[in-house]
């Protein structure tokens, strides 16, 4: 809510699960990705210059539109390239734009001349024109450029920057503008190195061979986990065991618990969707809403229905009255 240099520090205001509660802290990290320059003005109270530009990409999701796992890069007429990949197992991602984007990052929803360029460039390529009733779901984002002062939206770096303002004595918060997936262990790793600069600690880099929760096996390991997921849960289907270990790897496991088949996951919400694994993403990964659970961490929004919805958020609202549910 607000960040504010005090006493030879920050003194913060939350507003979270918890209700509003002020913090202290000698140093911020501000890391809110397309919102960074609306914490460095808004919550920081600063009145500076931009630092990122707001690029808007937007992907459609048609039905399976080729039968194999391999993905499609093309060559668009403008120059740019895209995509098509196989998306959760019955379906197509077709992606990306880039076009300069003014408003609330929240808001940001697929246009009708992006829907348009990418029919027609995918239509270009597959042998069947793709057309607007195969889209079954759209979705937009905004990436958070570092403002270069490149002309054309795509050709902003991707790359990150870092920047430190003030220091230990008076309150120092490391900025980050832009950032990749793909980096983002490295950005991690500089942004403690810059922390480290100012707080004058040095820890050892670990995350090269560390892995992210729930991928502790090796890399080319994951059909022999998803057979010795079979063996020890014989009593599910094997797309059901795929899908949790695509999404939670190992920690699978954690949701399945000592399950035999489905009706011991209980509540179902359509489609392969049980409260055991809505549990675990409460707790673990900190869902709050159906959109949360159906969007945001499971993409089961593409395959349940309305009601599956209502009573997955009525679920959802009796579970956050018991702040510490214990069993589905
Ligand atoms: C269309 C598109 C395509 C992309 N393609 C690729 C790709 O192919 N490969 C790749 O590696 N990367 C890709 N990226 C980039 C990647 O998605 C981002 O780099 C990554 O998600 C950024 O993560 P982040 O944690 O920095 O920011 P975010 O995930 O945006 O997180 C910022 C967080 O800050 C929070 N926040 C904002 N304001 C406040 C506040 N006042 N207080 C507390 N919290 C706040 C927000 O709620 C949000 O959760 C793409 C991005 C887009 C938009």
């Amino acid at each position: 809510m607000s960040a504010r240099r005090e006493d030879g520090g920050w003194t913060v205001e939350l507003d979270g699960v918890e209700g509003r509660q002020s913090v202290r802290a000698r140093m911020l990290v501000n890391a809110a990705g397309p919102w960074v320059d609306t914490v460095i003005n808004g919550v920081m109270g600063k009145n500076g210059p931009a630092n990122v530009r707001l690029v808007q990409g937007s992907h459609i999701v048609t039905k399976k539109l080729f039968d194999h796992d391999r993905c499609y890069f093309f060559q668009n007429s403008d120059g740019r390239i895209f995509f098509a990949i196989p998306y959760e197992e019955d379906f197509t991602l077709i992606g990306t734009t880039d076009r300069d984007y003014h408003g609330d990052p929240k808001d940001v929803r697929i246009s009708e001349e992006e829907t348009d360029y990418l029919l027609k460039g995918a239509s270009e390529y597959f042998r069947r024109p793709v057309m607007r009733d195969d889209i079954v779901w759209t979705y937009s984002g905004v990436r958070p450029l570092f403002d270069d002062g490149a002309s054309a939206a795509q050709e902003a770096t991707r790359d990150y920057v870092l920047k430190v303002e003030g220091d230990a004595a008076s309150g120092a918060v490391v900025n980050v503008f832009g950032g990749k997936l793909t980096t983002s262990r490295r950005l991690a790793e500089s942004v403690l190195e810059k922390i480290e600069e100012v707080l004058g600690k040095k820890g050892v880099a670990w995350t090269k061979d560390g892995t992210l929760p729930g991928g502790d096996f090796g890399v080319k390991s994951f059909d022999a986990e998803v057979r010795r997921l079979g063996l020890d849960y014989p009593g599910f289907e094997q797309r059901f065991l795929k899908r949790l270990m695509r999404l939670y790897g190992t920690r699978a496991r954690a949701i399945l618990g000592d399950a035999r088949s489905v009706a011991d996951l209980g509540q179902h919400f359509g489609s392969d969707l049980y409260a055991s694994e809505v549990i675990y993403l409460v707790e673990v990964e900190w869902a709050r809403t159906a959109e949360d659970v159906l969007w945001r961490r499971t993409k089961q929004g593409l395959r349940v229905g309305a009601e599956d919805v209502a009573r997955l958020e009525a679920y959802l609202g009796s579970k956050s009255r018991d702040p510490h549910p214990a069993s589905p």
